[in-house]
């Protein structure tokens, strides 16, 4: 009989099933990887909820860390046994016009790591070469998880953003992407201010590395920032339109509003504030693999680690319920090596604290 190995898949939209699934060899491009961890992100809901034409069962999961194990055809520059990620992004053709562009973002014939294909929440998962990222020895495979979506993604838009050392740089939400949007642009050497909800997120943004931090329940937010000058770049890590559209007033001229989070609700933006001072409002989705790349190794550099509970594989459901309710602090990650049995629950979260 074939080796078989343990996956949690979403059997139908809402259920989660632990599930014996038999190895296969990986395709051409293909690697297939022994996963270590998985970081859980809020994105899964779109596999767990159905938001894209899914076809299941589908294993969700795309902050993927693992060892490659098998190499198929044609693969090159990847060798068994070294320790490689997978984000969001599956991997680029190489041939469509936007590969050819150089923008492998927008590649036409990239599959989303468990939402097309079977992503990490899993012992075992197979994945195009091109998408892969390489993770540095100084990162534990648990540290490195929550980097490959969430640091990726606040890391390259901050990376692409038009601020310059000094100039004031707003990050909307202190959550999953927010927490390490604000270490990032700390020590990208902007000027930085955090803006949550509830002053009891201060002591906590304020270590992270804020300069500035404003209670939105509590006062206006665009209106502090302008109290500041006005800020440079927005970074929108919260998912709610009606905040997104408010925080707009915040920026100075030239300024843009980098959204990160999707949610239901509409954004509205007087064309007022859009055209006098010609401010931007752009999307942006997380990020092509050299820059993937390029996150793990400045968050080496500079120490920016996320908080991470870790929490066994067969624990998914919880961990799921437990992120989408908003009460992780402030990254979820499966564990495969933990014992199936064990009670054990980590927190990882002395490096951010420090
Ligand atoms: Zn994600
Ligand atoms: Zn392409």
């Amino acid at each position: 009989m074939a080796e078989a190995y343990r996956a949690i898949e979403v059997s139908r939209p809402g259920v989660f099933t632990l599930v014996r699934k038999p190895l296969v060899d990986p395709g051409p491009q293909h690697v297939r990887i022994r996963v270590e961890t998985c970081g859980v992100c809020h994105s899964d809901s779109a596999t767990v909820d159905g938001l894209f034409p899914i076809s299941y069962p589908r294993v969700p999961g795309h902050e993927v860390v693992g060892r490659i194990d098998m190499v198929g055809d044609g693969v090159r520059g990847w060798t068994v046994g070294q320790r490689v990620g997978v984000g969001f992004l599956g991997g680029a053709c190489g041939y469509c016009e936007f590969c050819r562009g150089g923008d492998l973002v927008n590649c036409r014939n990239q599959e989303y790591t468990g939402i097309h294909s079977d992503g990490g929440y899993a012992e075992v998962m197979t994945a195009r070469a091109s998408g892969l990222m390489s993770i540095p020895n100084e990162l534990s495979s648990v540290a490195a998880a929550p980097l490959l979506c969430a640091g990726l993604t606040t890391f390259s838009a901050l990376r692409n953003a038009p601020a310059k050392a000094g100039d004031l740089v707003a990050v909307l939400g202190i959550g999953g992407l927010g927490h390490l949007g604000v270490q990032y642009a700390r020590h990208m050497g902007f000027e930085v201010a955090a803006i949550a909800r509830g002053a009891d997120k201060e002591p906590l943004a304020m270590q992270l590395g804020a300069h500035h931090f404003t209670d939105s329940a509590a006062t206006d937010p665009a209106a502090a920032l302008q109290a500041l000058g006005g800020a440079k770049v927005i970074l929108a890590t919260a998912s709610g339109g009606k905040t997104a559209g408010t925080i707009f007033k915040g920026l100075r001229p030239g300024g843009v509003e980098i959204v990160l989070g999707v949610g239901p609700d509409p954004i509205e933006i007087s064309s007022r504030d859009l055209i006098f001072g010609t401010r931007r409002l752009e999307g942006a989705l997380t990020g092509p693999p050299a820059v993937g790349d390029a996150t793990l190794r400045f968050s080496v550099l500079t120490g920016v680690a996320a908080m991470i509970e870790t929490v066994p594989l067969e624990e998914a459901p919880a961990a799921y319920a437990r992120m989408l309710a908003g009460k992780a602090r402030f990254r979820m990650a499966l564990s495969m090596t933990a014992a199936s049995s064990s009670p054990e629950r980590t927190t990882q979260s002395e490096a951010v604290l420090s």
